[in-house]
């Protein structure tokens, strides 16, 4: 057990986080959709929703998340961001109670042949230029029309659309998809969301509710994870939710001149100590991880020499004189940003929190 990788995940900092979040929300007027998608960014589908109680709506990315947490008890209002896949699915989204979110005519049509009397909870997506999901603008009044005209959809549709850019606070293509989208919901009423974490950060203009009340869609920063290149989530006052751990299995000293790992890819530059620590890209830890990307080893920062293995990394630990086998390394998390680690590995925070495997053994800690 003691060689297990561990994932801490952080509940308290999952729960300030998205109190931090509503802060901002409600500064504007707006309600908060925690985003939970892909088994919480890696954190734990009922765990973070746990931990989201407070959350006005949680968003999942397919009905089978739904299911998974009606089975877990929740009772909150969840959104299915992809909405059904078929017609069947309808009776399914009813069944539990799932808002369903309706991106494309084949939706709509299913919606209208459902003479199922239980009322169902419609999101209305808009392309506004990021071109995945939605409709195009100039179908937005026709489609809204048809779904409010339905005795069996909840006329409280909410009207979205999602930004492919928000990250970049003064990037054009935002302010055009926000004119966009006004411009696409100036006729008929009802709640709007537009903005996601960076959109929360840097848009408040997205998600000012003035008539109608408005919606943020929060992913990233409820886990701390930074959504802006080259800063972490603790640059905005946000804490990391998960720390990835292990222990320093050896320690040896090795010659200068000598060659460390598959490929022999890293030259000791002189006589000096290489630690291994237990963990690999068989745990998520990346395989992309360059030479000096930083860990802590019992909390002081040493670095990644060599390649990452399967199950096992090297490490030059000429900056930790007094490491010893069984000290525990930290991978990420508290004390070292995710951020640094995805920038050493070409990738983003969300991509590493994303891609623990089941090797790791997934703990709770109440703060
Ligand atoms: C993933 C997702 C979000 C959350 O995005 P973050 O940038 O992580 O906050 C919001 N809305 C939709 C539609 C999404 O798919």
């Amino acid at each position: 057990m003691s060689r297990t990788a561990l994932a801490t995940i952080h509940l308290g900092a999952l729960r300030r986080n998205l109190a931090r979040a509503r802060a901002r929300a409600r500064a504007q007027g707006a309600q908060v959709m925690a985003v939970i998608k892909a088994d919480g960014y890696g954190h734990g589908l009922e765990r973070v929703a746990r931990a989201c109680a407070d959350a006005d709506a949680l968003g999942v990315a397919a009905l089978g998340d739904g299911l998974r947490l009606r089975s877990a008890g929740n009772r909150q209002r969840i959104v299915v961001l992809s909405g059904p896949d078929e017609a069947g699915d309808l009776a399914e989204l009813r069944r539990l109670d799932l808002d369903a979110v309706i991106h494309h005519e084949a939706q709509l049509r299913w919606l209208e042949a459902d003479a199922d009397a239980r009322t169902l909870r419609v999101w209305l997506k808009i392309d506004t230029g990021m071109h995945r999901l939605g409709f195009d603008p100039a179908q937005v009044a026709d489609a809204h029309a048809r779904l409010r005209a339905l005795p069996n959809i909840d006329p409280d549709i909410v009207r979205m659309t999602h930004f492919a850019a928000s990250d970049e606070f003064d990037n054009a293509s935002t302010h055009a998809q926000i004119a966009c989208f006004d411009a696409a919901t100036a006729s008929g009423v009802g709640p709007r969301s537009l903005a996601n974490s960076a959109g929360l950060l840097g848009w408040p203009a997205a998600y000012r509710s003035t008539n109608a009340t408005n919606w943020v869609r929060v992913g990233g920063l409820l886990y701390g994870l930074s959504v802006v290149e080259g800063r972490s989530g603790l640059d905005f006052g946000f804490e990391p939710a998960m720390t990835l751990s292990t222990r320093l299995i050896s320690v040896k000293a090795v010659a200068k001149g000598e060659r460390i790992g598959y490929a022999a890819s890293w030259e000791c530059p002189e006589d000096m100590r290489v630690g291994v620590a237990a963990i690999g890209y068989g745990d998520g830890y990346p395989r992309s991880a360059r030479a000096g990307t930083p860990v802590l080893v019992g909390g002081v920062r040493a670095q990644v020499i060599g390649r990452v293995s399967m199950d096992l990394i090297t490490l030059d630990l000429r900056n930790a004189p007094s490491a010893r086998i069984g000290d525990g390394v930290t991978l990420w998390g508290t004390g070292l940003p995710v951020e640094t680690i995805a920038a050493q590995a070409g990738t983003i925070a969300y991509d590493l929190t994303c891609g623990m495997t089941r090797r790791v053994l997934f703990v709770e800690d109440e703060d």
